[in-house]
């Protein structure tokens, strides 16, 4: 007998059913209830039908799925928090090798490190670090994975005191093509962990994942001060020039958007074009307060929301905005340098969007990330700005307009822009502009890693380092 999972792949019901058997966790099908509900990832752009969902329990149930997938010889979609712009974490006929539910985090307060599971999110991390007064650099919303994050390089509000996430990864076990389970750290697979700290999902699948921690928080410097929109030039113009002095302990943002209707922002702004500089002191409060003075001398504000809160407030302050569900479409750059030409150009096409859910941000670079090169396989650490342009729609209408903005807003920033990005906010690619994201040298080298971990590339949804 055979199920036809899917009209591509028809699989033995045997062989099936012993699939199913050996697993701890969850086998997902096509008639199962939870079947939509599991198939749906963060970015609602991609609606894929996946032939099956393993939702795994622990390492055996990747080991299995993984050999399950390539005796099946099935495409294979892995998700830690699901959070893929260019939707990598599902697919069309193969199989999701699921790690949402793996989501154990074990700190040992006394080393500041912490071993967390492959599908935790930032949210999952904080918690428990937090408890001991400890983080490690995380992403700007709670709800996105840990993994997919860390693998590509990991940016957020404490990666300029202490750098990127991949710079923090002390080691991983990781379930590789053949099915077996490596652990690697500096003295184990030394090679393996330079290519994960950087290189993305091509390696195999990191069931977990250890890092060093940092003493911050629990309450700090944090949140955002509005301007209006038709001070974008004038805000930009400062924030360029002020950045430049900044200690490492000050890392910031600042977003081109449209106010929301909330609360704390007047209701007369609402739906009105807004920049909001965002910024977090990792240090003591009243030092940071000294240092973004010249940012409240601009005044006049909107809102200035900008004030001790504790650590894990603002690693969950932006998650109300991004919800699960919409339509997302991501450009990014690397910035050289802000000319007054491309701060023209950013302040004409904020007033252009289509949408008061699609923006532009500056994140600034610099301090220790420029620090962690030859440890890691990420690629450009040197440019002042990560530029991201984000196109957003609540459903499927509209979103192309929406894309065509962020298509030509980048483009009017190409002068400005480095050939290649960063790896977690770039659409599907292709090989010259990962070339370019990576430089010559260490593409080459996680070429040869891929060759020696994957070489009939069994992971190839992900920024694909083709072996
Ligand atoms: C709302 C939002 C906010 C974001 N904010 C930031 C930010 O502040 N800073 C930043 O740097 N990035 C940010 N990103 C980008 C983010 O880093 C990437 O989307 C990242 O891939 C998300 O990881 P994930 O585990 O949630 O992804 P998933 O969609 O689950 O996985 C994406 C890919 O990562 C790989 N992967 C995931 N889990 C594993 C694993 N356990 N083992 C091996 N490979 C794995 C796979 O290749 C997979 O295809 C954001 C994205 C979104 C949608």
């Amino acid at each position: 007998m055979t199920t036809a999972a899917t009209t591509s792949h028809v699989f033995g019901e045997a062989t099936l059913g012993e699939f199913e058997q050996g697993l701890r966790g969850q086998l997902i099908r096509p008639e199962d209830d939870a079947y939509d509900e599991a198939r749906a990832i963060w970015n609602g752009a991609h609606d894929r039908r996946p032939a099956l969902i393993a939702r795994c329990a622990g390492v055996a149930d990747v080991m299995r799925a993984v050999d399950f997938a390539r005796s099946e010889n099935l495409l294979v979609a892995v998700r830690g928090g699901g959070h893929s712009l260019p939707g990598f974490s599902t697919c069309d006929g193969g199989v999701v090798v699921d790690l949402s539910s793996m989501t154990g985090v074990r700190v040992d307060p006394a080393r500041r490190t912490a071993i967390a599971e492959g599908g935790c999110t930032w949210a999952d991390f904080d918690h428990e670090t937090q408890a001991f007064g400890l983080a490690v650099t995380g992403g700007l919303v709670s709800t996105t994975g840990i993994a997919g994050f860390t693998l590509g390089g990991g940016i957020g509000w404490l990666m300029r005191k202490v750098g990127l996430t991949c710079d923090n990864l002390l080691a991983a076990d990781v379930v590789t093509a053949d099915g077996q389970l490596v652990h690697t750290s500096v003295d184990e697979n030394p090679e393996l962990l330079w290519g994960l700290r950087g290189g993305g999902g091509n390696f195999g699948i990191a069931t977990s994942l250890e890092f060093r921690l940092h003493p911050i928080g629990p309450m700090l410097l944090a949140g955002p001060i509005f301007f209006a929109g038709d001070r974008a030039e004038e805000v930009l113009g400062f924030y360029r020039d002020w950045v430049r002095g900044l200690p490492d302990e000050l890392t910031t943002l600042a977003n081109l958007t449209t106010a929301p209707p909330a609360p704390f922002l007047p209701a007369a702004a609402h739906g009105k074009p807004i920049v909001a500089i965002v910024a977090v002191y990792a240090g003591d409060p009243e030092h940071g307060r000294a240092l973004v003075q010249p940012l409240r001398n601009l005044g006049d504000p909107i809102a200035d929301l900008l004030d001790v809160m504790p650590y894990t407030a603002m690693q969950s302050l932006l998650d109300a905005l991004w919800t699960r569900g919409a339509h997302n479409y991501m450009r990014s750059a690397y910035i050289d340098h802000l000319t007054d030409e491309a701060i023209a150009a950013t302040a004409a096409r904020h007033r252009a969007v289509p949408s008061p859910h699609s923006e532009i941000h500056f994140h600034h670079f610099g301090g220790a990330v420029t620090r962690g090169a030859e440890n890691s396989a990420f690629g450009d650490r040197s440019a002042q700005f990560v530029l991201n342009v984000i196109a957003r729609s609540p459903d499927a209408e509209g979103f192309g307009a929406n894309v065509a903005w962020a298509r030509e807003t980048a483009q009017a920033l190409e002068p400005v822009s480095r050939d290649g990005a960063y790896v977690n906010f770039m659409g599907d690619a292709g090989d010259e502009r990962l070339r370019a994201s990576y430089g010559d040298a260490t593409y080459d080298r996680l070429v040869a890693l891929k060759r020696r971990y994957d070489p009939d590339n069994l992971f190839r949804l992900n920024q694909n380092i083709t072996p």
